[in-house]
């Protein structure tokens, strides 16, 4: 019987998207929207968490595979920036009290300097614009 129902899923998955990075997010999300409509009394609020939910059941159903697969490496490339700017944040923040941070004013390079020694010429590494800032 369990193996019956469990055939019969996988015919039915068979050449759908079924569950990717993007659609485990979404799920996260429809759970937050959830726990978040709970304590507040807007309407906009009640239903997202479905219209949210519908969209993810939307993209696990969908044949368009390619469009789908489309979608989710775009997300997974958001992620993957996100955590590497996070990780550049947190470096930054344990860093913060020998060094400062600086963006190159013509090719936005970050660029780090020492700290506490006055007005300083900065050389960006990248494009060699010279700026001078506090240290
Ligand atoms: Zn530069």
């Amino acid at each position: 019987m369990f193996n019956n129902l469990k055939q019969k899923f996988m015919h039915f998955m068979q050449g759908r998207n079924g569950v990717d990075q993007l659609s485990q997010f979404l799920n996260v999300v429809v759970l937050v929207l959830l726990v978040v409509s709970i304590f507040t009394k807007s309407v906009i609020l009640d239903w997202l968490p479905f219209v949210v939910m519908g969209y993810m059941y939307f993209r696990i159903f969908s044949r368009n595979i390619p469009k789908r697969s489309i979608e989710n490496q775009k997300f997974c490339n958001l992620r993957y920036d996100l955590a590497i700017k996070k990780n550049n944040w947190k470096k930054e923040w344990e860093q913060r009290k020998i060094y400062r941070f600086f963006r190159c004013p013509m090719c936005h390079q970050k660029v780090r300097v020492p700290k506490g020694r006055g007005k300083i010429c900065i050389t960006c590494p990248k494009c060699r614009q010279e700026f001078v800032r506090r240290s």
